[in-house]
Order: structure tokens, then sequence, then C-alpha cells
């Protein structure tokens, strides 16, 4: 399987550590407002790359973070903590947004059959583990303590931006936008591990530590987190783009800081969901959630579709319009598969089962090209193969793919089999005959048959689904 890998910017060969076992963290949700569909985007194309993993046969262990405390309102470890604001927003306490949110988060996953990593972990949990670890950074010299927080010590290493080859000028704090410098730094790209009451006196959750009274940067939860539950040997790191810097670049630099070796061989980064104009954040206060999709009538189902059309390394537009189209062909895919589920059994074709079945994992052992993995389902709906054969892989896609496929269909296909049974025996009746004449060619009875059935109040017509009886009005 080839995966693009950020860290050499390019497609490699995917090896675990530990043959046929893959350890895969992603960085969870920040939980101080409902995720929009942008999060879910990233979630949604990284429950793909776990699934195939399994599909392919590895035995995967997933981690996740919950974010309830640390992440600040700006990268450069200023601004208010993100969970303090969200409950100032709704005069809550941080830990009753925290829950509601977390709720609202795994709510909106279920919808979109996002599968829960087999692990998550709360970093309000974690307190100990991140002090274990900032101390022995301390020990090892990697850290150090200014103004009251500990920080850790870019200098320190031999490369910092593992990601690009940016200049440091162009992405040290102070000069990006919003981001205030910190006075306490010894290097422009330093980060904070530590906050301690020095600052943000309003924080409300607060743990007592060798350096103070405080709570942990972000950066250190997610590599404690990671190093506890996987150990020290990372496969797959996932995010969304907008963490490979400064996030990632920290949890690289203070993971192999304390371990002393390579951390994480892969990083699989998703590009961003964008509007027309922007990037769709929740600091901006204007975002789109799945309850709003609901609200507007859209199957949340339809949105994972919408992101399975394209590539997760190009970034996706969002618009009404696209979203519309995405309905139009979910709807068409499913009305094809109706019919098949409705068929008698017939045998499995092997052969046939197989050649179909390798275009499909041709397309996502390429870097995970879903919108190519999406063709090998028409392939499928095209072959000549049994009805058997196609649902049979049509049902082992849809186990990566997660989009309802058969159930929907079947549940359409009743739908029209429940409609059939309002129509009267009689125009049943001459459906049928018809039928038989358009066979034997015979148009004439067939037209005349056609007339028939309307004098009954009812219209008959061939589609690419088979023969549609409506009533006429
Ligand atoms: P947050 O809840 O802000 O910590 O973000 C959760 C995940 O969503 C992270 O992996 C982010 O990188 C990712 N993310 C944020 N904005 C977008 C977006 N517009 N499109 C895709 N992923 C995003
Ligand atoms: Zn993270």
């Amino acid at each position: 399987m080839q995966l693009y890998n950020s860290l050499s910017h390019k497609k490699e060969e995917f090896v675990p550590h530990e043959e046929g076992r893959v350890s895969m963290y992603t960085c969870g949700p920040t939980v101080y407002h409902y995720a929009h569909i942008g999060n879910l985007r990233s979630y949604i194309m990284e429950d793909v790359l776990e699934k195939y993993l399994r599909f392919v046969g590895y035995d995967v262990k997933r981690v996740m973070n919950i974010t309830d405390v640390g992440h600040l309102t700006s990268d450069g470890d200023t601004g208010d903590d993100k969970m303090l604001k969200g409950a100032k927003r709704e005069h809550k306490t941080v830990m009753e947004i925290a829950k509601f949110y977390t709720d609202a988060f795994f709510d909106d996953c279920k919808k979109l059959n996002i599968k829960t990593p087999d692990v998550v972990v709360p970093a309000t949990t974690y307190i100990d583990e991140f002090i274990r670890v900032i101390s022995s950074l301390m020990d090892k010299g990697y850290a150090y303590e200014a103004g009251g927080n500990i920080y850790f010590d870019t200098s320190k290493l031999e490369k910092y931006y593992v990601f690009n080859d940016f200049k440091e000028e162009d992405l040290a704090v102070g000069v990006r936008e919003g981001v205030e410098e910190d006075e306490n730094k010894r290097n422009k790209a330093d980060f904070v591990l530590w906050f301690t009451k020095s600052k943000f006196d309003d924080q409300e959750l607060k743990w007592d530590s060798p350096w103070g009274v405080g709570y942990p940067g972000w950066h250190i939860e997610c590599s404690c987190i990671s190093m506890k539950n996987l150990g020290e040997y990372l496969d797959i790191h996932c995010g969304g783009i907008d963490n490979a810097f400064p996030h990632h670049t920290n949890e690289i630099a203070q993971s192999e800081a304390y371990l002393g070796h390579k951390w994480c061989n892969y990083w699989f980064h998703v590009l961003h969901l964008n509007t027309n104009s922007g990037k769709m954040s929740k600091s901006s206060g204007e975002f789109l959630t799945v309850s709003l999709l609901e609200e507007k009538g859209y199957k949340p189902v339809v949105y994972r579709w919408f992101c399975l059309l394209s590539h997760y390394r190009k970034s996706l537009v969002f618009s009404w319009e696209n979203l519309d189209n995405a309905v139009t062909s979910y709807n068409k895919l499913i009305e094809r598969i109706a019919p098949l589920t409705q068929e008698s059994s017939g045998d499995i074709d092997s052969a046939e089962f197989d050649r179909l079945r390798k275009s499909f994992t041709d397309a996502l052992d390429n870097d995970i090209n879903t919108s190519l993995a999406i063709t090998a389902v028409y392939d499928v709906l095209k072959s000549k193969t049994s009805a058997a054969t196609k649902l049979a892989l049509l049902a082992d896609f849809d186990k990566v793919l997660g989009l309802d496929l058969i159930a929907n269909a079947k549940e359409l296909a009743e739908q029209s089999a429940a409609t059939v049974d309002d129509i009267p025996a009689e125009v049943l009746d001459l459906v049928e005959q018809r039928k038989e004449a358009r066979k034997e060619k015979n148009f004439a009875l067939a037209d005349e048959l056609r007339d028939r059935i309307a004098a009954l109040g009812y219209e008959v017509k061939e589609t690419r689904q088979g023969t549609e009886i409506n009533k006429l009005s």
C-alpha cells in the first residue's frame, strides 16, 4: 500500500513497525463547540484509512484524545483557553461544556458512520502523565522555566521545522497573523509545555505541579496520550493539515526529545474543507454542522459520500450546489442497487468477485484514492456478473466506504414494493402481459395494453431500473 507521507513529501510503501499490526493516533476535537463539517471531513477520511487497513488484514489500534484543556485561541501560546471561551459563551462550567460537546461529537460521528477509536482519552484525565514527561524533558535539558511557565527549547534540536523547509522567520511566532510574541521564550519557536498561574488567572481547570498550579499545553497532550497507549513507535499520525504546524511539529519535537529516537513514521494530513470565503473554522463562529445539514433535509451519509468523491489531499470546496450534486449521484447509485437486493440470490462468481475487488483495493492502495474506489463500485454495477456477486462485492466495499449502500437500497426497494402492493391486481396483470408483449416485440399489443392500464388510472414506464407503475393524477 502506498501512502503519502507529509514528512517526506512523497508517497511511500506503508510498512508498519510490527508485522500485521498498525498503531494509529488521531488528534481529537477541541470540545468547546460543535464539530463543523470541515473537522468531520478530516475524521471521515481518517476513518476510511483505518477501515481500509483493517480491510486488508491489519490489526489496528487507534487512539484519540479529547482536547478539554490547554488549546489556546492563538497558536503562539497566548489568548484564553478555548474551553474557557466556550464556558463563558454559554454560562456553564468547562466540564459541562466538555461533556456536552464530546457527546455531540460522537453523535455526529455515528451519523457519518465514523467508527469510535479503540481508545479515547480526555486530556484532563492524563495530568500526571503530562507532568511526568515534562519533568523528564526538564531533566534532559530540553525544557526551561521562564516567567512561571515551562517551555520547550527548540534550539536543542537539530531540525525543528520537520514538515517543510520553512524559513524560521516566515513561520515563527510574532510573524503569523494574530500571534503575539511571548517575551519569556528563549527562541521564537519555543512553545509552552505547562502554564502556571503567572497567566490566565481566570483559568477554571488547574492542577498542582512541581512548577506551580497550572495546566498543560495542548501539544504535550497528544504526545503523552499516544506514547502511553501506543508505545515508543507510532506507525501513523493523522490530523487536518492545519495541525502540521505548529501542533504536529511540536509533538515530534517533544516526543523525540523524550524518547531519544524517531517516533512516528507516517504523517497523514487531510486538506481543508473550504467555503468560497475561505477555510471553515470554529473560531470564526460561521460554520456548518451535521445537525444543520439534517435540518435542511440532507442525510448525513450523503455528506460522507460528498467527501469520498474527492481525494483527501486536495482541498474541497463546500457549496450547497456541490452538495446537491452529491445527493443526486448518491440517490442514482442507490436506485441502481435497489433491484439487486430483491433478486433471488444466485451463486457468487469467485473469479469475477476477485477481479472486481482488485480494482477497489488497487484504488485504495494508491494513497487512499476514494474517488477511484467509487469508480470500482460503478464497475461492479456495470459488470455482467450475477446479482449475488454484485451484492457481495458492494457489501464488502461498504465496510470501508461506510455509505449504507445495501441498507438504503433495500429500503428503497421495499418502499417501491409497498407501492406495488397498493396497485390493483388487474393492473399488475396487464403490466405483466405488456412485459411479455414487449419481450416478443409485439409493440402494437404493448401499446394497447398501456392504454388499457391508463384507462384503469395507471401509467406504466420502462426505466433503467425496470418497470415503473405510477397512479395517474
Ligand atoms: P479542532 O477541534 O479545532 O482541534 O480540530 C479537529 C480536527 O479538524 C483537526 O484534525 C483539524 O486539523 C481539523 N480541521 C479543522 N478545520 C478543518 C477544515 N476546515 N477542514 C478539514 N479539517 C479541519
Ligand atoms: Zn494532537
